[in-house]
């Protein structure tokens, strides 16, 4: 296998609040959050690529320069003049977080746009990882373009990775984000869904409803996570295998501790192949995450690859 990750979606500036009314900028979005944990968790023989678009302004320098400086490889990232990075604003009210989005616009809507572009991409990859939000954002004829290249890739037995990520609020249309769901999941031979999005939007009774759910989709290797329940492992000729959560005692912010999650378990597993010991440390992992603010933890926080 070719020892390149590549994950596909969309980063934006992140402001949060500072002081007051003050703002601090950041970047981050699921696809990116988890090229950065499986930057962090792979050895130094791997290559972790970024595949998005970007404007031509400042913000995109800044953007490509912070992704670089965290080691994920951005020679893939399309610039398109006129355009700009999403943005959204994280507000704190009383210890709760709500959010706002400017991202209509956003130069990742286009991301899909150059076929040959997005296939060159997808051939030299060993593990190709999208999720619904990178769905979402696209329009439908830049889905099929996209899902026309990860069957591709499913066919030649690359290791394609959905982690379908439910948003209602990307989606114009329910039924439209059920079934671009359920295509996507049938481009993918993992799928990593959390099970209480599953059991909300397509009536889930339980666990092992997504499991055949999915498996009805042809998809050979789930990973089900369900937040400080535990995640359950059904992979393709091994019996099911429930790995419990890591305990913690002060939870301070679980923004990105499925995305943590995902790319701590593909580091692992890209290397050794073992899922069940892929998935207890990715739980390690995604318990130092929530264990601190922000969707991106610095190295020494988290456990040592
Ligand atoms: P998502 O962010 O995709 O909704 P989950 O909430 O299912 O993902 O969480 C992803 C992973 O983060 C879980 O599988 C678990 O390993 C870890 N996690 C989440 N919440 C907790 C918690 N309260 N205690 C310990 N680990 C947790």
């Amino acid at each position: 296998m070719a020892r390149r990750l590549l994950t596909i979606g969309e980063c934006m500036v992140e402001l949060m609040q500072a002081e007051g009314d003050l703002l601090r900028k950041g970047y981050a979005g699921d696809s990116f959050n988890t090229a950065y944990y499986a930057r962090r968790f792979l050895p130094a023989d791997w290559s972790v690529d970024y595949l998005t678009a970007v404007g031509t302004d400042t913000v995109s320098d800044d953007m490509l320069a912070f992704m670089e400086s965290t080691g994920v490889d951005t020679h893939l990232i399309h610039r398109i003049e006129g355009r700009s990075p999403g943005l959204y604003m994280i507000h704190l009210k009383d210890g709760e977080r709500s959010f706002s989005y400017w991202r209509s616009t956003s130069a990742a809507k286009l991301l899909a746009d150059d076929a040959d572009h997005l296939r060159k991409a997808v051939e030299t990859a060993g593990i190709i990882v999208f999720s619904g939000i990178t769905l979402a954002i696209l329009a439908e004829n830049a889905v099929e373009t996209l899902l026309s290249e990860l069957r591709r890739a499913k066919a030649e037995d690359k290791l394609v990775v959905f982690d379908p990520n439910i948003r209602p609020r990307l989606w114009d249309d329910g039924q439209r984000m059920l079934d671009t769901i359920s295509a996507g999941a049938r481009a993918s031979n993992l799928v990593m869904p959390s099970f209480e999005d599953e059991a909300t939007h397509f009536g889930d009774a339980d666990i092992a409803a997504t499991i055949a759910r999915y498996r009805g989709l042809g998809v050979g290797n789930l990973v089900v996570k369900d937040g400080a329940n535990g995640v359950t492992l059904s992979f393709k000729g091994q019996e099911t295998v429930f790995v419990p959560t890591v305990r913690v005692e002060k939870v301070v912010d679980t923004t990105s501790a499925g995305d943590s999650f995902n790319g701590a378990f593909l580091a692992r597993y890209a290397v050794n192949g073992d899922a069940r010991a892929a998935a207890e440390f990715a739980a390690r992992a995604a318990a130092s995450v929530i264990q601190h603010h922000g969707a991106l933890i610095a190295a020494d926080k988290l456990p040592a690859a």
